[in-house]
């Protein structure tokens, strides 16, 4: 199974190879089409390319059935070229959700948009569970898949019979993917996701896990799991509430407003490991993500009052809630699955950085 980092690409590099450029150039009009259908007089403009190489990749592209060609364009003046797209029915990547309680199955388009969603209890037939909604959601069609993203709560999981190739990503990770694909100016931004558990993540340009910030120490008591003593996993993470209230699920905890008073004490326990954490990074703001992000705006509120009174006067931090809520690990997920198998993104920007020294 392939880990979340750089090191995983270097196995698909070989820079004697005569076609690198070409390889470059590929993944160049690939990535600009993830932005939008685009004509090759613009993708030649736009990435620097001369119109017959252009020509040559779409060409190659089409044939492949990863791009596909629209309408005219009559917007730029001249003799009208076609538009050409990401031909989102082109492939699939699946994420796998693997919770303490439950596990989900979705599988995404070209774009990241998710087709097919299935949840269930993780009980002992869990490994038959997701084999039969593999089957099922990749049954009927010989749509070609581009691998599997997996972000799991344990390592019990067997990944292999998951879509390969396969990578697990933190959770943290997942989210906040989901949220800089809907957002601009994330930059800087500390990701808290707060579901059975806390994960944490900042965007530095690339995303860098943090999994030491749900054992910072956040109230005086409290034995937490790893050890340490008022961690803020054991003061404030979905499972703590659960137990605490006999909420049956982190989504009862948001939706049944018996919890309220609950969930509004495990608040000054995350303001006091934000604030620490915020100061620690130099994080520019903070984002919640995971199931319990989709609190009310009266909790946010009473968050925000929290933290700005912890931190220094001259240190302004906003507190917002993740635009995908629940749904932002799968999201997140497939997108982290397209980067690395479809649009190969990160490699193009190590091979690119590797050609602008030449
Ligand atoms: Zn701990």
């Amino acid at each position: 199974m392939e880990k979340y980092g750089l090191s995983v690409y270097n196995h698909d590099m070989d820079f004697s190879r005569p076609d690198n450029a070409r390889i470059i150039n590929k993944l160049k009009v690939l990535s600009e089409l993830r932005k939008g259908e685009c004509s090759r007089a613009e993708l030649s403009r736009k990435l620097g390319i001369n119109k017959v190489s252009i020509g040559d990749i779409i060409q190659a592209l089409v044939s492949e059935g990863v791009v596909t060609e629209g309408k005219k364009d009559t917007s730029s003046p001249g003799r009208p070229g076609t538009l050409v797209s990401i031909n989102r029915t082109g492939g699939r990547v699946f994420a796998f959700d693997i919770r303490p309680r439950s596990v989900s199955v979705s599988v995404s388009d070209t774009i990241g948009s998710i087709l097919r969603f299935e949840r269930f209890p993780r009980n002992a037939d869990v490994m038959e569970n997701i084999k039969h909604a593999i089957g099922k959601m990749s049954a009927g069609n010989d749509i070609k898949i581009y691998g599997s993203a997996v972000v799991a709560s344990d390592d019990d999981i067997d990944t292999s019979s998951f879509p390969q190739p396969v990578i697990t990503i933190p959770r943290a990770i997942a989210e906040a993917e989901a949220e800089i694909d809907k957002s601009d100016n994330l930059d800087g931004f500390l990701f808290l996701s707060w579901s059975d558990t806390f994960d944490a993540a900042i965007n530095r340009g690339d995303l860098i896990h943090l999994p030491t910030l749900a054992h910072m120490k956040a109230q005086k008591d409290g034995i937490c799991s790893c050890g340490g003593k008022g961690c803020l996993e054991i003061a404030a993470s979905g499972k703590t509430l659960m137990e605490r209230t006999g909420a049956m699920s982190v989504r009862d905890l948001v939706r049944n407003s018996s919890y309220a008073a609950s969930i509004k004490e495990a608040l000054r326990p995350i303001a006091v490991a934000l604030s620490e954490a915020v100061q620690a990074t130099a994080a520019s703001g903070v984002m919640i993500t995971g199931d319990l992000s989709v609190l009310p705006d009266s909790a946010y509120a009473y968050l925000q009052n929290l933290l700005s009174s912890l931190l220094p006067p001259t240190r302004e931090i906003i507190v917002y809630r993740a635009l995908s809520g629940e749904k932002g690990t799968r999201e997140g997920a497939a997108i982290a699955a397209l980067d690395l198998f479809f649009y190969k993104t990160m490699l193009l920007r190590k091979l690119d950085s590797i050609q602008n020294y030449d």
